[in-house]
């Protein structure tokens, strides 16, 4: 039986991969400091046999008694408002809580796997953005202090791989959606589904030309577990390489919604990435992996987890 932890277990992706895990028949041990992440997340699995919720900043030190066989390193502030607010704590869970994690697999033997981001590439020159695209990320800009944070946690996770032979995975993440986001997180999706619930209007930043793809949080699971099981290093993007402006995205969330919101325009944040697409030639070989949930069928889901939870914050 595999004894996996999960930092950051009691967030969005996080709570999703313990749920996933412990179905799965693996003992999971569920590190959360609750900055953003919440028990409310992980509730439902505190019965199971074989899962541990325990509260740990991994930035302070991490300790699990016992055998360990992976260590999918989740801990991170993630969202643009979250770590706008909070980044101190982003470059700290980036560097020293990678090097715990790091240091934790180690000392157990463990296969480690890193959630990077897409955010690695930027603003990116280079469409749609293939793993071996450097980026090009503003170090100095409000942003910097997440992308900065998961380069340098890439860079850490490779000097393990190569110095003390652990065993090593990086995944980038990008844009992912479904039940258990905070309509409060500043992300679009969780912004424009609560905006059109309430009949308030939406706010498109920019013109919403600006393109993302986005993922169903179940899809980037399966790629992410495929991932740990496997021998690959990665870094390896999951993500659905459907890709739509935000306008569009905005018009798409209101329809699932049956809402007549307006939709409002407001300035761009700064570094905002105008486009974003995942190349995923490599997962598809690698892991034999790709999304199946399309994006209509994904939103009826996370809007309807807004929908039947108004009092998440
Ligand atoms: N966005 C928007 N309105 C909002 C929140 C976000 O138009 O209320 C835009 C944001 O400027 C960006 C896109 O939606 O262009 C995706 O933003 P999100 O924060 O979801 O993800 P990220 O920028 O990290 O990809």
């Amino acid at each position: 039986m595999a004894r996996t932890v999960v930092t950051g277990g009691a967030g969005f992706l996080g709570s999703h991969l313990c749920e996933r895990l412990i179905r799965d028949g693996h003992d999971v041990v569920c590190l959360d400091n609750f900055v953003t992440g919440t028990p409310a997340n992980v509730a439902h699995l505190v019965a199971e046999d074989g899962f541990q919720l325990i509260r740990c900043d991994v930035t302070d030190y991490v300790h699990v008694p016992g055998p360990v066989d992976n260590v999918l390193h989740f801990a991170s502030p993630a969202s643009p408002i979250d770590y706008l607010h909070l980044p101190i704590q982003t470059l700290k869970v980036g560097s020293i809580g990678t090097l715990h994690a790091l240091g934790l697999a180690k000392d157990k033997g463990a296969r480690f796997l890193l959630a990077s981001t897409s955010e690695v590439y930027g603003d990116p020159q280079v469409h749609p953005q293939a793993e071996d695209y450097w980026g090009h990320v503003n170090p100095v800009g409000p942003r910097g202090v997440y992308d900065e944070a998961k380069r340098f946690g890439e860079a850490l996770t490779m000097a393990y791989r190569r110095s003390h032979n652990v065993d090593t995975a990086i995944v980038r993440i990008f844009n992912t959606h479904g039940p258990r986001m905070r309509p409060n997180d500043g992300r679009a999706i969780p912004a424009f589904a609560t905006q059109a619930l309430r009949g308030e209007p939406i706010t498109v930043a920019g013109d919403g030309s600006q393109t993302r793809s986005i993922i169903f949080v179940k899809d980037l699971v399966e790629g992410i577990v495929r991932l740990m099981r496997s021998d690959q290093p990665g870094p390896m993007n999951i993500g659905n390489p459907y890709e739509l402006s935000i306008l569009e995205l905005a018009e798409l969330v209101r329809e699932v919604a049956k809402s007549d919101s307006p939709i409002t325009f407001m300035p761009r944040p700064t570094d905002d990435p105008t486009v974003r697409q995942p190349d995923i030639t490599l997962a598809r070989a690698a892991l034999d992996w790709e999304p199946v949930v399309d994006l209509r069928a994904g939103l009826e889901s996370t809007i309807a987890w807004f929908r039947d939870h108004p009092d998440v914050r």
